[in-house]
């Protein structure tokens, strides 16, 4: 028999066959989720003008040498500057203006002293304030240019646009941003026994919740679900798949890949695409298919994902998970990795890699720890409802012991 192929070189395969889609450009108001598919540049200097970085006094350093609250130094002020203003002022030596965060600096001004630091009291009346501390010079002047210069790559292609990213695409003026798209899912879900959420339960039946898992680890990949049933009978997935290779950027399937009677997707699949893969040395999730399919000038990946609950969830995270990343053109989709000292001892399975379900925390030291439940069969989605983790165990370890340290890839 031919040795299964390891988790890293079916992963390789599969990111071989899973080309970034061809990019879109859509308004900033609709980018956040998507990625970039160009470096983002700065049109400009941000801040794009010297700006106040305090409410405070526009003024010389020079004029408020040796001011203390004891001795404070006496200025004249000589107007106000609203962040918004437009206004140029100008200060002499000698003179000051009220200026606020954000505010443009005055052009003569060199430093901008806090309000904290003066004595307020009689401005109202003289239009004097008074200088308690001195200001050095450049003190709370943001300059024009010192967070992003123009001409600089502010984003490089390949990053994901969240919270920050889409705050600075705002600044720097992007109305219109070239994104990779959302990849389209095909997701066929595969099971006579299946029924969904409504149904009454008869003989035999179990409810389906590989749609919802996938579903919801496709949609958090930034990807869109076309959903599917089918039964276990090949002419009808044949023709789900068929219709979802014109429709899908890629097609996952769940359940029918392994050894049984009634296993349509391992017949039909290479029946209607070119099979790349089938069983990786892994567990859980040995039975899983890749193949490819070329529609025209698209080639689509197709994910044969194995029916029992916690096999499928672990699949999808180490291939599935990278194909749709990488699709969408992310430079970066590797999970953090945290080196773990396992608390439980187990036994693992040889010459198979396997992902256990761990619970990973850090100690009040500061250390990570990780905990593994002692049942780990693929079929109780419930290891996984309290997993945060998962623990890679080596596929020659088969033997885990309570205080051995290994990796475990954070999936929460
Ligand atoms: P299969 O890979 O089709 O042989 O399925 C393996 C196991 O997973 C069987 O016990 C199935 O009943 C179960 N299973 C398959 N598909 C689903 C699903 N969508 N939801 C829950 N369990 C499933
Ligand atoms: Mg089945």
């Amino acid at each position: 028999m031919k040795p299964l192929i390891s988790p890293d070189e079916a992963r390789r395969i599969v990111l071989l066959h899973s080309a970034p889609l061809a990019p879109i450009v859509l308004p900033h108001a609709e980018v956040l989720g998507f990625t970039l598919s160009q470096d983002m540049v700065a049109n400009d200097d941000l801040p794009p003008f010297d700006n106040s970085s305090m409410d405070g006094y526009a003024l010389l350093a020079d004029d408020t040498r040796d001011a203390s609250p004891e001795s404070p130094k006496t200025l004249p002020v000589v107007g106000i500057v609203a962040a918004g203003s437009a206004i140029e002022y100008s200060i002499e030596a000698g003179r000051c203006a009220k200026i606020m965060t954000g505010a443009p600096i005055p052009a003569g001004a060199d430093a901008v002293l806090m309000r904290e630091d003066t004595n307020e009291q009689d401005v109202a009346l003289s239009g004097r304030v008074q200088i308690l501390a001195p200001a050095k010079p450049g003190e709370n002047i943001r300059r024009r240019g010192s967070d992003v210069r123009q001409g600089e790559i502010v984003i490089p292609r390949g990053t994901l646009v969240r919270a920050a990213q889409w705050g600075m695409l705002a600044s720097l003026g992007s109305a219109q941003v070239e994104v990779f798209p959302r990849p389209r899912v095909g997701l066929i879900t595969t099971g006579d026994e299946l029924v969904g959420l409504e149904a009454m339960l008869q003989a035999g039946q179990i409810r389906d919740s590989n749609s919802w898992t996938l579903r919801a680890m496709a949609q958090n990949c930034g990807a869109v679900v076309e959903p599917r049933k089918v039964s276990d009978d090949a002419e009808e997935l044949r023709q789900a798949l068929l219709s979802m290779f014109e429709m899908c950027d890629i097609v996952v399937t769940s359940g029918g890949v392994s050894a049984g009677d009634f296993d349509a997707v391992r017949d039909v699949v290479p029946t209607i695409a070119d099979l790349q893969f089938w069983k990786i040395a892994m567990k859980p999730g040995k039975p899983v298919m890749f193949a490819t399919r070329q529609e025209g000038a698209r080639k689509i990946p197709i994910f044969g994902l194995p029916g029992n609950p916690v096999s499928v969830m672990v699949a999808f995270e180490q291939f599935v998970r990278p194909a749709l990343l990488q699709m969408q053109g992310r430079s970066k989709w590797k999970r953090a990795q945290l080196r773990v000292r396992v608390l439980d001892s187990f036994r693992s399975s040889d010459g198979r890699t396997e992902f256990a379900r761990a619970v990973a925390s850090q100690e009040e030291s500061g250390e990570w720890t990780a905990r593994v439940q002692s049942d780990q069969g693929s079929g109780r989605l419930s290891t996984m409802t309290n997993a945060n983790a998962l623990l890679v165990v080596p596929a020659a370890m088969t033997q885990v012991n309570a205080g051995d340290v290994l990796m475990a890839e954070i999936i929460d």
